[in-house]
């Protein structure tokens, strides 16, 4: 049995004409089924719907043999042990800071003040601050980020972006392009070994089939 940890949404559904190349159809819809292991044509894979950043723990821990996650989630959460294969250049887009469009981030930098940033994104806020030279207090939320400069609890928010209309909607700017971002193929090394042609056979179809 060969097991796949996937998030639901872009990810999921980026992730189906890569299954496809590789043969391995999922017979169930995650939005509609309340099912967290999803059956596919081929009954020796199996498809298990996990939250995104949990992705990289059930690889690890040998829960799934392989698993597809965003770059950020691995920066931050971690990458520990984990065989990485394959950018498959899905689910792309881009870390960056926000402002509201009336905080001069510029001049705010260039005046060495303490910039207040709230983020889901820690350790990849703290780092790129820091190679910056910025001095910040950093507030850890677990989402809609775009709201903490609107309510005056932050300078600045660290968030993906892809095409801007949350930060439009919200009156906030890109002041700062952090990274590009996309998905990986992560697998367990151990499994890997253990099951070597299958799995070989999906991550090299995936190969064939990243554009
Ligand atoms: P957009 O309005 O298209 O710029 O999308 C921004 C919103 O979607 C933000 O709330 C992001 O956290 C989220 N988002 C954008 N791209 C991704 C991605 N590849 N994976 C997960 N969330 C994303």
């Amino acid at each position: 049995m060969i097991t796949i940890a996937l998030s639901k949404g872009r990810i999921f559904e980026e992730t189906i004409p890569l299954l496809k190349a590789a043969g391995i159809e999922v017979l169930e819809d995650p939005d509609t089924s309340r099912k967290l292991i999803l059956t596919t044509n081929q009954p020796d894979v199996r498809v298990l719907v996990v939250r995104a950043t949990d992705v990289p723990t059930y690889v690890q821990y040998g829960g799934a043999d392989m698993g597809i996650t965003g770059k950020d989630t691995l920066l931050e959460h971690g990458s520990q042990g984990l065989y990485q294969p394959l950018d498959l250049q899905i689910a792309k887009c881009r870390i960056s800071v926000a402002v509201r469009s009336d905080f001069d981030y510029k001049s705010a930098v260039k005046k060495g003040s303490r910039l207040t940033v709230a983020t889901k994104y820690v350790a990849i806020a703290r780092d790129f601050f820091a190679s910056k030279g910025v001095h910040v207090d950093l507030i850890k939320l677990y989402g809609s980020m775009e709201l903490a400069p609107l309510v005056g609890m932050a300078d600045a928010i660290v968030d993906l972006v892809s095409t801007g209309n949350t930060l439009k909607a919200n009156h906030l700017v890109e002041v700062e392009h952090i990274m590009d971002i996309s998905s990986r193929l992560v697998v367990n090394q151990a499994a890997l070994k253990l099951k070597q042609a299958p799995m070989r056979h999906i991550i090299d179809a995936f190969e064939s089939a990243v554009v």
